[in-house]
């Protein structure tokens, strides 16, 4: 810690987003970059800890007390090393992590400005990439095969670790190209696409192999090759990791439910991903906000994305409503530091413009010659269940219909089951743990590695 009175003096500076008007007009990266002695001057707020909060609440362990250090002191390649050491990703993170680590930052505690870790860590995976402190190791090869199911944090992750272990990894997945919901379900004004491509080309080049367009079957461990030969992963791999991720969206089986222009959110968000990297759909495939009244049903991270993706694609107007009631504003009692605050989130593509209702159940879609052009919905209030457990719902005032030519749902994702799989066969990601973040993800592939290691050393 170089300098000691820093946090006292330094104010938190976000290098913030494009101004609204210009960033509506494409999918480019919404949050821009602080100039070198602003970000190294950011690093300088941090105190070193004795208890390092932000370290316990990084489910990667991230050592940020460390990295900002060598950041402050402009010594970029080993703040990248240190970096490196915890997170395999810090590009992807630095850019997406809701950063658990901040909300549990004393200085949050104290004076509500976190140090900027996210922002601190794209800066240096970015000069590494830029330094080419990213180098390509050849790891020594140590016999044994591993398949691995799916591309996304999680399986990237694990392949990733494995493969320094000296593991032979081969990734299959069912997409034209990997990332999972990194590339087909996060908006590229969040994620650049190429950022995915360029870390992919390093693990290729670092002896990962990926076979695309290969869905395996999950009961039976099995997968067509490009040649259309069926492969039978448990006779051609000593383990296997399924990192399958989530990929069942809840669905709202309302009346009118099968009109057209009724979408799950993955439907608008997967497409469009699809179409900035060249695919083409048809009229009638083509899920577009264009000229449209918008509505998208849940109030989380993925309807937030959906607002973004219909202001770009030109929609009348945006409106966004939740079941629940509106979380607190800055402060919540019952989640208190240095725990994830249940607050308010204001995101870019809130900013960017939106109606956003709470305590609003929907009844039913309405529509004309088999379009949607409406939905009914019910305000609605909870009451504290005398018996204990989940508060009952009960109707406030009258129903109403919101107007809408696109319904988009976005209300999560079910948590997979599997089938009882041999001792060899290891579950990571999401396909584990129900819908979660990329940093919890990357941190699963990680402990799947060396599960599957001690797995080997045990035999
Ligand atoms: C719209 C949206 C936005 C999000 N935004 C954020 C965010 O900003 N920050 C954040 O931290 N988290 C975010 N998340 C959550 C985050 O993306 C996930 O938690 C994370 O991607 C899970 O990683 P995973 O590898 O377990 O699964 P996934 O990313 O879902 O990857 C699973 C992969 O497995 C492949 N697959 C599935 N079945 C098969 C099969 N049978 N054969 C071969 N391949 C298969 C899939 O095609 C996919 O590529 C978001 C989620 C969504 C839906
Ligand atoms: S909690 Fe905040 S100030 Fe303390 S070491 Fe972590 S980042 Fe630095």
């Amino acid at each position: 810690m170089g300098n000691p009175k820093a946090f006292l003096t330094v104010p938190r500076k976000e290098a913030g987003y494009r101004p609204i008007n210009d960033r509506i007009q494409d999918f480019g990266e919404v949050e821009q970059t602080l100039n070198t002695k602003d970000r190294q001057e950011q690093a300088s707020r941090c105190m070193d800890c004795g208890v390092p909060f932000c370290h316990w609440a990084c489910p990667l362990g991230n050592k940020d007390p460390e990295w900002n250090d060598a950041l402050y002191h402009g010594e970029w390649e080993t703040a990248y090393k240190i970096l490196k050491k915890s997170n395999p990703f810090p590009e992807f993170t630095g850019r997406i992590c809701p950063a658990l680590c901040e909300k549990a930052c004393v200085l949050y505690l104290t004076t509500g400005d976190a140090v900027t870790n996210r922002e601190n860590e794209c800066a240096i995976a970015e000069r590494a990439f830029l330094e080419g402190y990213v180098t390509i190791e050849h790891p020594e090869r140590n016999g044994k095969k591993v398949a691995v199911i799916g591309s996304g944090p999680a399986g990237l992750s694990t392949a990733n670790a494995l493969n320094y272990m000296g593991y032979e990894v081969t990734v299959f997945e069912k997409n034209e190209a990997a990332g999972g919901l990194l590339r087909y379900g996060i908006p590229n004004f969040k994620l650049n696409k190429k950022i995915i491509d360029r870390r992919i080309h390093v693990m290729e080049q670092e002896g990962v192999k990926f076979v695309y367009d290969a869905a395996v079957n999950l009961e039976k461990l099995e997968v067509l090759d490009n040649l259309e030969h069926l492969v039978s992963l448990e006779k051609d791999f000593d383990a296997i990791v399924v990192a399958t991720g989530t990929p069942t969206a809840r669905d709202l089986k309302a009346p009118g439910r099968e009109l057209k222009g009724i979408h799950l959110a993955l439907e608008l968000l997967g497409q469009q991903n699809r179409v900035l990297a060249g695919k083409e759909f048809s009229k009638e495939e083509r899920v577009t906000a264009k000229g449209k009244n918008v509505l998208v049903i849940g109030g989380g991270d993925t309807g937030s994305d959906c607002i973004g993706t219909a202001h770009r694609q030109g929609c009348k107007s945006v409106t966004q409503i939740e079941i629940m009631p509106k979380p607190p504003v800055g402060h919540n009692p019952n989640t208190p530091w240095p725990n994830w605050p249940v607050i308010l989130k204001t995101t870019s593509s809130h900013e960017e413009g939106c109606t956003r209702r709470w305590n609003i159940n929907t009844l039913e879609f309405l529509g004309e010659d088999g379009h949607v052009t409406g939905v009914r919905v019910q305000p609605i209030d909870w009451k504290p269940n005398p018996e204990g457990g989940r508060p009952i719902m009960v109707e406030a005032g009258e129903p109403e219909v919101i107007q809408a030519e696109l319904v988009l749902l976005a209300m999560g994702f079910l948590k997979p089951e599997h089938p009882e799989y041999p001792e060899n066969v290891f579950i990571c990601g999401d396909a584990a743990s129900g819908a979660s973040l990329v940093v919890r993800a990357i941190a699963s592939g990680k402990k799947t590695a060396e599960a599957v290691d001690a797995y080997f050393k045990k035999m």
